[in-house]
Parts: structure tokens; sequence; C-alpha cells
């Protein structure tokens, strides 16, 4: 073998165990990829600095995904007698085998791997850990072999067994710390969708318990308390509840941030990543783990990205929650990303970087809930606006359905007033008709029988009226009764006077508190009028006279106001009796008695 140092790789490191202190991260590992699959613990326990070792670079190993067996070495000094904890604080390893040799002589080797049930394991923990005994002054050489179809990292430290106590307690309380607040939050948000029935909380829930989930995979929690009796379900764990929660989280958004409302391209964007996770939650249970890591990390990556970028073209369509959502987003990306990352072996691992998803998970799913529950508040703010406008409309609506019908309402009275003066009128000469008369007579007597004041009326009739339309036709008929109405109505002047037609050439003057002269006077006035200026019907004069008869009385309640209407009548009949042309009245005695002045009857051509 005397080419063997020139082939071979830098020496194997030493480390000084008593000067490494109580917790010793072994960063200065070298390793061997074992590619072929050649090397085993006898191989390499025989001569292992013969072997092409790859130099460690200070920093933990990373080295993305890599299928192969991965040897790694170290040597140890140790000058007292001493008990360390090996522990490998990376749970999703497959296959961890751990030796610990002095003089190329295996003194104790241990086999893990989260491929094994989880009772196999010599101490109890999430972390792979493995008791190494070392005795006073002696040199030894630890050597470990591990094989994963995931990402493998090796975050391995030496830990005296006190302080390791001390330290699981811390991260313990970090790690319930996370879980306590999703799991919390999730209860809540459950809660909330039973109140408010809208599935953005639904999608928040399975988001959170998947995201959860898949971190309890990572931390190796699930395995420990979940399931671990089930190596198999653990291995495709991983990726199963990460392409969950991001589908979840595709969904959400969605619904979320009503992204339809805003664009359809990233409705559609957004959907599809949504089912692009549902694509990968079943490869997931189909592919090699190796395989369906890589796609979700891509996939995952390019997603939360994309998210990211709808939430700030909404912000820029001026969504409320947007805001919101992006920075929730920006917290979560620094984290996730940062690990996607360090795991792909692209950044250089870090202790920071196995918290910072949590962190900024924790800070992301409050803003959600934070802005979950805003939302509410933003819709129930929509939802009064939209209320108030209706209030506003139904108001102006009302007012003009009032206006209206008061329109209409005048528009009516308007109507029924020339109806109701018209029915009260007589349409040839213009004057109250027989009807109207009847019901002011009614009035006044009923008034009059009150006030012991006397009533009077006058009938008037057209003498031989029959004559005049048989001679000169009914047009100078109609003609003659609208002049007759016309000298009626001048006859009469006060208010309260009521001239009527009674019927064809019959006419009738109703006048309230006034005396029998009085009336007999009025009556004389009209009848002579009509007897002094003849009528003149197409430059002829008409022999036009009339008869008419007057009667007056004190209303009383005994006495019915048909009474003062026979005896004016019958005094009319009188009137004609006695020659026509002429003013009869009846007087309280019982007779009738002619008017003074009774001039000649004209004679008719
Ligand atoms: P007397 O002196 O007895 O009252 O005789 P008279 O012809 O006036 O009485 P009569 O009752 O016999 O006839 C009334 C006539 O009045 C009958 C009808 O031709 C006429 N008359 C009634 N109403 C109208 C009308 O509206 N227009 C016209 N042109 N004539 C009418
Ligand atoms: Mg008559
Ligand atoms: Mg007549």
């Amino acid at each position: 073998m005397m080419f063997a140092p020139a082939m071979a790789g830098p020496p194997i490191p030493v480390l000084q165990l008593d000067s490494a202190g109580d917790e010793a991260p072994l960063r200065h590992l070298v390793h061997i990829v074992d590619a072929e699959g050649e090397l085993d613990i006898g191989a390499i326990a025989a001569n292992p600095e013969q072997l092409d070792w790859v130099a460690g670079t200070g920093e933990t190993p990373s080295m993305g995904i890599i299928p192969d067996p991965v040897w790694f070495a170290l040597r140890l000094d140790s000058s007292g007698d001493s008990r360390r904890l090996l522990a490998v604080s990376y749970p999703p390893l497959d296959h961890v085998d751990v030796y610990l040799l002095r003089q190329g002589r295996v003194l104790q080797h241990f086999v893990s791997g989260d491929q094994l049930p989880f009772e196999s394991r010599t101490i109890g923990s999430r972390d792979f850990v493995f008791p190494l005994d070392f005795a006073a002054g002696a040199e030894y050489l630890i050597l470990m072999r591990v094989q994963t179809t995931g990402a493998l990292q090796l975050p391995v430290t030496l830990w005296d067994p006190d302080r390791f106590i001390e330290h699981t307690q811390h991260e313990l309380v970090l790690q319930v710390l996370f879980i306590g607040i999703l799991l919390a939050l999730a209860a809540y948000n459950m809660l909330l969708y039973f109140a408010v029935r809208d599935r953005a909380y639904l999608w928040y829930v399975a988001y959170l318990v998947s995201y959860l989930l898949a971190q309890a995979t990572l931390q190796g929690l699930g395995f420990q308390y979940l399931w671990p009796a089930a190596p198999a379900f653990n291995h495709f764990a991983l990726p199963f509840f990460f392409a969950a929660s991001f589908a979840a989280v595709g969904f959400f958004t969605h619904r979320f941030l009503n992204v339809k409302h805003y664009s359809e391209v990233w409705s559609a964007l957004v959907l599809a990543m949504a089912w692009a996770g549902v694509t990968i939650i079943a490869m997931s249970l189909v592919l090699p783990y190796g395989l369906t890591l890589s796609i979700m990390i891509v996939a995952t990556s390019i997603g939360s990205v994309l998210l990211f970028f709808c939430g700030c073209y909404l912000w820029w369509k001026g969504s409320a929650l947007a805001p919101f959502y992006v920075v929730a987003w920006t917290l979560f990306l620094t984290g996730n990303l940062q690990y996607n990352l360090s795991k792909a072996g692209i950044v250089p691992y870090n202790a920071i970087y196995e918290y910072a998803p949590q962190f900024g998970t924790v800070l992301q799913v409050l803003l959600f809930s934070f802005a979950l529950a805003y939302r509410i508040n933003l819709e129930r703010r929509q939802r009064e606006q939209a209320q108030e406008q209706a209030l506003v409309i139904q108001r102006q609506a009302n007012e003009e359905l009032e206006l209206r019908v008061e329109e209409r309402t005048n528009e009516l009275k308007a109507a029924y007033d020339k109806v109701k003066q018209f029915s009260q009128l007589d349409g040839l000469t213009q004057l109250k008709n027989r009807a109207y008369f009847d019901q002011a007579l009614e009035t006044e007597w009923s008034r009059h029988t009150r006030d012991t004041v006397s009533i009077a009326v006058v009938m008037i009739d057209a003498d031989n009226f029959k004559d005049i339309n048989d001679m000169l036709g009914h047009l100078c008929g109609d003609d003659c009764l609208r002049y007759l109405a016309g000298v009626c109505s001048d006859k009469v002047h006060r208010a309260g006077d009521i001239v009527a037609r009674y019927g064809g050439e019959e006419f009738v003057v109703l006048l309230p508190a006034t005396e029998l002269e009085g009336a007999a006077a009025v009556a004389e006035e009209i009848r002579s009028e009509i007897a002094a200026a003849p009528y003149q019907w197409n430059g002829q004069p008409v022999p036009l006279t009339v008869s008419i008869g007057v009667a007056a009385c004190i209303p009383d309640r005994q006495q019915a106001l048909e009474w003062l209407l026979r005896h004016a009548d019958e005094a009319l009949y009188a009137a004609k009796a006695a020659g026509r042309n002429r003013t009869m009245i009846y007087r309280p005695s019982g007779c009738y008695d002619e008017c003074q002045s009774c001039p000649e009857k004209p004679e008719f051509p």
C-alpha cells in the first residue's frame, strides 16, 4: 500500500474530549460516500486512515438528497473515565449506525434510524441519542454510517449527560409552546367555523393541523408520541403532511382573499398550486420518499413565493386583507425558505434555521387568525353600508310613493269635485239642479228650525211654454230657459239664496231668512222683468211670461218641509188658474193671494 497515503484524503481529525466541553458540536467530521455500497465496518476499522476521506467544512454536514450510505469519522482522546451522549438531532434519517472503536476493535455498536420501531432506541428520545463510554488515556474512533432517502444532514453533538437533560428540557418547552399555540388556534378557529360557517376557517384549521403534523414529524415528535410503532408511515409522513399543509394553505388563500374576485389568472394559479399539493399527497403514498421530498421542496418553494406575489398583487388591487396576508407570508417565507434551502444543502446548516419555520409560522398563523377576525369586522361594515344604502333607497322610494299618492289624491279630489259640481248643476242653464236644491232646502229647514226665522220658497213656471216650443222650436225653447235662468239669478242677490231649475220649464228660488213679503217682492221683480222686456228670438219678440207661487213659514219641528213646497206649488197653480203671468202668495190664513201689481198679459203673436 505504498500509494495509499497519497491517495488518501485528509487525516481523521482528533477531538480532545476533556477540552471539548459539556456540549461539543462535532463539525469537523470527515466523510466518505459509499456509492458502490462496498464499505463495511470491518474494512474501515482495519485501516481507517487509508480511505479517501473528504474533509469537513467546519459546519454541520448537510449534503442534500443523497441515497448512498455516507460514513463519517472522528477520533477522540480521553484522559479520564466518562460517559457522553452522542445526539444526532435530525429525526427523519432512515438509518443511523454508530460504532465506537479502540485500536481497530468495535467496543459499542448502535443501530438506529426512523425505519426501526421507536422502542428499539437505546434512549427514547425524538433525536437519535447514543450513550458512549470512554476510559482514561485512550484513543477512540467514532464511525457513523448514515443512509437516508431524504435530505442528509448530520447535526451531531457530544453531550455531557447532565447538560443533555437540561438542554432537552429547554428544547421541549419551545416545541410544546409551538404545538400549543397552533393547537389552540386550530381549536379556536374550528369553533369559529361552526359559528360563522365560512370555509376559509376550515381551510385555515386544515392548514394549521397539517403543518403541525409535518413539523411534529420533522422534529421526531410524531414518531415518538403519535405513531411509534409505524416506521413505514413515518417514512412518508413528512412529504404527506407538508403537501397537505401546502394544499390547505392554497385553498385557504383562494377563499380568504377572494382571489377570484380580483383576478381570474391568479385564481387559476393559486388553485393549480393547491391541487399540485393534493397531487403530491397522493404521490407521497406511492413514489419513493426521496423523489416526493424533492418534488415537495421544489413545489412548496415555488408555491410559497407564488402565494406571496398573489398577496402583493391583491394588495395593489386594493384588497383590505392582502396587507395582513403579505406580512404574514413574509414572516413565514423567511423562516421556511431558509429551512428548505438548508435542507437542500444550498445554504449551510444553522441551528437557528431549525426553529425559524416554527417562529415564522407562529407569527404567520397569529396574523392570519387576526386577519380572519378582522375580515368579519370588514364584512359586517360592508353589510351595514349595504343596509344603510338599502334604507336610503327605501326611504327615497317611500317619499316618492307618498308624493305620487298625494298627487293622485289631489287629482282624484279635483276630479271628484268636478263630478260633484256637475252632479249639482243643470246642464242647460248652469243653475243648480233639483237634487242640489232638495238637499239645500233640507239643510236650511233644520237650521231655521233652530233659529225660528222665516224661510221662503218661490216657484216659477213658464206660461204656455209648450206653445213656444211648438211654434218656434226646441232650440228657441232651450234659449228661453237659459234666459229665464239668467233673469232669476240676476234678481236674487243675497248670499245663501239659491236659484235652481226644478224641472222642465219650472224654476225654484230658496230664500233663507226671508219673510213672505220679501219673497213676494223678489218673485214680482222676476215676473215683471220677464213680462216687461220681451225675450227676442231671431229679432222677433216672444210672448214669454211666468206664473209664480210664493210660500214662507217659520219651520217647526212638527211641520214637514213638504208643506212649504206644496203651498208654493199650490200658489203657483193658483196663479195659473187666475190667468198666468202673475204672482200668488200663500197666506198663513190658508188662502192664496195675488200680488198687487199684475200687468197685462202679452199676446202671443
Ligand atoms: P202652462 O202655462 O200651464 O205651464 O203651460 P205649459 O205649456 O208651459 O205647460 P206644460 O206642462 O203643458 O208644458 C211644458 C212644456 O215645457 C213641455 C215641454 O215642451 C216644454 N219643456 C220642458 N222642458 C223643456 C226643455 O228643457 N227644453 C225645451 N225647449 N222645452 C221644454
Ligand atoms: Mg210646467
Ligand atoms: Mg208652463
